[in-house]
């Protein structure tokens, strides 16, 4: 029998999901479909670009791994069922610290009543490198796409933008709830998460959705983080911009919803109005009595002062 202490762990720790048949233990995962729409996505995380290694506990990184997959089920207003993690581990690694970055995976799956079904562990003379494959179900109010935004709707995000890099791309919570309970509550046109930072996610729903849009400088919800790192008002608003790895949603909503919606602030976190989408296809940015296009700037990932 091959010694695989993840494997082993999984088989231990699995937990059952009514849409799980057979997960960890065999050569394959077995799932059951029900009449629900199946949504799938995949990340892949590395250190030196999504964190550094050094700088941060495994039980972080693990979190990392699993949530940002997390959030795209939010993204898509899916409901979590099973997670699939491949761990590439540098070959000096103890077995504890790959355990403490199970732990951080599996807490967070656990968090959302999902198994990880699924998984593998290999050494290399490179640096960590964590893949997760989530699969999701669409609930009956069907999928949250970029598609489907029109002129007029106001622009809403969740919780507050920029500044990430001094923890919460870390320590977030995928907003997974919050997208179930606005898609089973609310007509929303289409919506995403944030990971790229609003400047370009917004690009991306517009384009997606053959509209343009206008936001407002002054009512973009400014992280504290984004605050103390900003040398200037105007950073302050790039940053929220373009930090990135937010991991909020951006919903484009029809205004009759969003005024409810703002009114009633149905969320754990705030539901902030940034402005609203036009016909067209350009992006403005409006900053006092001024309006101009707004930069095509977002966070790209690369080797940087991540930690
Ligand atoms: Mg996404």
């Amino acid at each position: 029998v091959q010694e695989n202490p993840f494997i082993d762990w999984l088989t231990r720790n699995q937990r059952t999901h009514p849409q799980v048949a057979v997960g960890i233990g065999d050569d394959a995962a077995i799932l059951t479909p029900d009449a629900r729409d199946a949504v799938i996505s995949t990340d892949l995380i590395c250190d030196g670009v999504h964190f550094q290694a050094t700088a941060c506990a495994p039980e972080q990184i693990g979190h990392k791994a699993m949530g940002v997959n997390l959030s795209d089920l939010a993204a898509m207003a899916a409901e979590p069922i099973a997670a699939f993690a491949s761990l590439l581990v540098p070959s000096d690694t103890e077995q504890d610290y790959v355990q403490r970055l199970i732990d951080g995976m599996s807490r967070l799956a656990a968090e959302f009543d999902m198994t990880i079904a699924g998984g593998d562990t290999n050494t290399w003379c490179g640096l960590l490198a964590i893949n997760v494959t989530v699969v999701g179900r669409l609930t009956s109010h069907g999928p949250l796409l970029r598609r489907g935004a029109q002129p007029g709707d106001v622009l809403l995000v969740t919780g507050s933008l920029g500044g990430s890099i001094q923890g919460h791309h870390l320590d977030f919570t995928p907003r997974v709830r919050e997208s179930l309970y606005l898609i089973e509550h609310y007509n929303l046109s289409a919506g995403m998460d944030l990971s790229d930072g609003l400047a370009m996610d917004l690009r991306r729903l517009t384009n997606a959705s053959g509209c343009g849009a206008e936001i407002v400088a002054r009512q973009i919800p400014i992280s504290r983080a984004a605050k103390r790192m900003a040398q200037s008002p105007e950073d302050e608003i790039e940053r929220a911009l373009g930090d990135g790895e937010d991991f909020e949603l951006l919903l484009a909503v029809p205004p009759s919803e969003a005024v409810e919606i703002l009114a009633k602030q149905p969320l754990d976190v705030p539901l902030i109005a940034i402005g609203h989408c036009t016909a067209g296809s350009e992006l403005w940015l409006v900053d006092g009595a001024e309006k101009r296009p707004l930069p095509e700037r977002g966070y790209e990932h690369g080797a940087d002062d991540r930690q």
